[in-house]
């Protein structure tokens, strides 16, 4: 990568939209060989880790602490999709696409012992 390269990467990957997808995308570009070797089950350990820690951080963690812990979250689900062939995108839009998988509404309605 040369200078204008990085500078472009660096300048662009602050707060650039990015798809659901493509984060998916992404990560399987730069883990998906480690990941399967890892499997579902070591991965799932560290998913519940970074949830403690996400826990942690909107107890007692700064915003950019928090951001962090979204970020890994969401990275070590992301991995396991890739791992278990489960596009996100995919799987969102069926449950959550079309409103509450409960009511059916797009605000929803259900009692909250019904929350599904
Ligand atoms: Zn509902």
């Amino acid at each position: 990568m040369n200078d204008s390269q990085k500078h472009a990467a660096g300048s662009s990957a602050g707060n650039r939209a990015m798809s659901l997808a493509d984060f998916q995308a992404l990560i399987r570009e730069m883990y998906f060989e480690k990941d399967v070797a890892r499997g579902v089950d070591g991965t799932f350990m560290w998913l519940m880790e970074e949830i403690g820690e996400l826990w942690a951080a909107l107890r007692n963690g700064t915003h950019e602490e928090r951001l962090g812990e979204f970020a890994d979250v969401l990275a070590w689900l992301a991995t396991i999709a890739n791992v278990a062939d489960v596009d996100l995108t995919e799987a969102v839009a069926r449950k959550y696409g079309s409103g509450c998988p409960g009511c059916g509404r797009l605000v929803c309605t259900c009692a909250d012992a019904e929350k599904p």
